[in-house]
């Protein structure tokens, strides 16, 4: 039926569904580390790039420098190879002019056509010119134009000069040349901007890679960040050579990487810990649906209807038996308020007044009613209610479950039936019996007090009509005979009146009795019966037994039908054996005083066969038997509140003994 609390069907759980995720935290894990490596690249390129970039403009300037300082000394060989040479002085002050321009210029030198020194300005060079500028000072002169040495060699006073050589004509012819030394060194420490050389090592290198000049204001470069560049200067090779002097970036230190690996594990951590939390959440969940199924079958399964309502009144559940009980479907009953639909007209006080109670908060716990379904068939119903108390001990609402007694109540009527008609049937055979034996019996009393009449008419007869010869009158002997006649006649009167009482179908009717005087009430048949198997009565009652609260008419059907067995039980015994005793006892529970009553034979005694059996109805080993008798006394027994009991008697044969509540202990005497 309706579930007031469901629970969403579980995702299938297939591959994919964990695959993915992992795969994305793996990815985005690898995303977190490229991402610092590829900074630092950036970062690399950057100062790499930035490095070029810095070369080139310092190379663009020296070459500027020079390139301006060969244009002034072309122009100055341009005047000294014309038809009117400078004078010396002017010469002069054209050089020192030069030298104040660029410091690097250290000698200028004019030389005739034959390589003879015509004038010159700066320091006089130690020693020859090297072979590089004697090769260069050729190699103009065939080309025309102004060549340069390669630097000259490791003495520490020249390391690091270069020779210019530029060669004049007059009018096509050759005319002597300039040559302009420059210190590299100079070049670099004049040209190159200081924020430059506090950041990169810059060396000129010659054809062989060695250092010429070298200009390192912070330091020695690192070698990580280097570029050379050619000056680019005709005839001579001289290369620019930076070299940062900052590392490579440092990738742990980096406050990127730090925050990313701490990122990176605390993502891991929490990942892991919400992986553990979901795996938890869905074994509860698991076992919750489990346990929910479990009882949603039992409860769809019950036989017992259930039904929920709210605090005021107002039906919250019904699980399918409570639906097939009232004959109406769940919708039809979830949410409704009284009056209900189930309830039936006659019984709507009774609702009423419940449903009044159970708005107060006092619902009856059991009660018995009927409900109607809709063909207006009434169903009698045992409800049992009880508070519907949450999780945290609030009262939210009712439970009642409601049982279906129609069956119970049908063999209830049934049973009770059956057992009207057995006890009626049982009691007309108890009669044919007993009228056939008080026939027999009632022809000893008959014949007796009609010889005792034939006698008494004799004597009177005798006397005749009072003649002389006449005898007197025997009135002694008319006495006896008239009293023997009388005591008869009593005596069968008292048979017919106790079989006469014992037929008569009444209710029960429960009375202080005494069992002395249930005894008596019986004695003249059991008496009968007795004789006739030549059974001999004993009867032991103590004088102080207290009364029983019973109805007396059934108490001697019980003793009557005990008897009766008895004797049957002791045909085939010898006859002096024959004993049937009544005996009655005071005994005492914890409660309250009981009377027992035994029926003791010597007879056959009951085999464990026969007493597996023996109380049910239409059971009897006896041809005749109806088998009644032992199920009604211990109906009638237990009617009264006893029981009924047997055992085997010692010296041979059965004890049925009956108990009975003293009747002191509820009606006081
Ligand atoms: P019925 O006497 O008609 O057979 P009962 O219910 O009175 O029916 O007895 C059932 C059976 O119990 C008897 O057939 C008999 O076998 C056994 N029975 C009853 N009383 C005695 C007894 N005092 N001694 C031996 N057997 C007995």
């Amino acid at each position: 039926m309706k579930n007031p609390f469901p629970i969403p069907r579980p995702v299938p759980d297939g591959p994919w569904r964990w695959l993915v995720p992992v795969l994305l935290v793996l990815l985005f894990l690898l995303v977190l580390l490229w991402l610092p490596w590829q900074a630092r690249q950036m970062e690399s390129n950057e100062r790499q790039e930035q490095l070029i970039a810095d070369t080139l403009w310092v190379e663009q300037t020296l070459r500027f420098e020079l390139a301006r300082s060969e244009e002034a000394l072309a122009t100055l060989g341009v005047d000294l190879a014309a038809d009117t040479r400078p004078t010396q002085q002017t010469l002069q002050a054209r050089l020192a002019q030069m030298f104040k321009n660029g410091h690097e210029l250290r000698r200028v030198a004019w030389l005739d056509a034959d390589g003879r020194l015509l004038a010159m300005r700066g320091a006089e060079l130690p020693g020859e010119p090297i072979q590089s500028s004697r090769e260069a000072q050729a190699m103009s002169r065939t080309t025309r134009s102004g060549r340069y040495s390669d630097p000259y060699g490791p003495s520490p006073t020249l390391r690091g000069l270069v020779d210019y050589h530029l060669p004049l004509y007059h009018h096509g012819k050759f005319a002597g040349s300039l040559v302009a030394t420059y210190s590299l060194q100079t070049l670099l420490d004049e040209n190159v901007p200081w924020w430059f050389a506090q950041d990169n090592a810059l060396s000129l290198l010659d054809r062989d890679d060695h250092v010429v000049a070298q200009r390192a204001a912070g330091g020695p470069g690192r070698g990580v960040y280097t570029h050379k560049r050619a000056l680019d200067l005709p005839g001579g090779q001289i290369v620019l050579a930076t070299d940062s002097v900052k590392g490579a970036p440092n990738l742990l230190p980096n406050l990127l990487v730090g925050s990313v690996i701490v990122l990176a594990l605390g993502l891991v951590l929490s990942l892991g810990a919400l992986w553990r939390h979901i795996a938890r959440t869905i074994a509860a969940e698991n076992a919750l649906r489990q346990q929910m199924a479990f009882r949603t079958a039992m409860e769809n399964s019950l036989l017992t209807g259930l039904r929920a309502r709210d605090l005021e009144g107002r039906v919250t559940y019904v699980n399918p038996a409570f639906c097939r009980i009232v004959g109406l479907p769940d919708h039809e009953l979830l949410g409704k308020k009284p009056p209900m639909p189930y309830w039936a007209p006659e019984a709507m006080d009774d609702y009423e007044q419940r449903f009044r109670k159970v708005l107060a908060g006092h619902a009856t716990p059991q009660f018995e009613t009927v409900f109607q379904r809709p063909d207006g068939s009434r169903v009698p119903v045992l409800v049992f209610e009880a508070p519907l108390v949450d999780s945290h001990g609030r009262h939210t609402g009712w439970m009642s479950s409601i049982l279906d007694i129609t069956d119970r109540r049908r063999a209830e009527d049934l049973a009770r039936q059956q057992q009207e008609k057995l006890e009626t049937s049982a009691r007309l055979a108890t009669m044919g019996e007993i009228s056939s034996m008080l026939a027999h019996e009632l022809n000893q009393p008959l014949a007796a007090i009609s010889s005792y009449t034939a006698g008494a008419l004799n004597v009177l007869a005798r006397v005749g009509d009072g003649g002389p010869s006449a005898p007197a009158l025997d009135a002694g002997m008319l006495r006896r005979a008239l009293e023997q006649a009388n005591t008869q006649a009593r005596r069968a009167g008292q048979i017919i009146r106790s079989v006469h009482e014992f037929v008569k179908k009444r209710e029960p009717r429960r009375e202080s009795v005494t069992v002395q005087h249930v005894i008596d009430g019986i004695r003249a048949l059991v008496d009968l019966q007795a004789r006739q198997s030549y059974v001999t009565l004993q009867v032991e009652v103590p004088p102080d037994l207290p009364p029983v609260l019973a109805d007396r008419l059934l108490l001697e059907q019980v003793l009557l039908n005990l008897t009766r067995n008895a004797i049957e039980a002791m045909q085939d015994i010898d006859r002096e054996r024959r004993v049937l005793r009544i005996e009655a006892a005071h005994t005492r529970t914890e409660e309250q005083g009981q009377v027992a009553v035994s029926v003791i034979d010597n007879g056959h005694g009951i085999p464990p066969e026969v007493a597996e059996r023996l109380f049910s109805p239409f059971f009897s080993t006896k041809a005749e038997g109806m088998g009644m008798g032992l199920s009604i006394c211990r109906t009638a027994i237990e009617f009264h509140g006893g029981t009924l009991t047997h055992a085997d008697n010692p010296g041979g044969g059965t004890v049925f003994t009956f108990t009975l509540q003293q009747a002191q202990a509820t009606i006081p005497t």
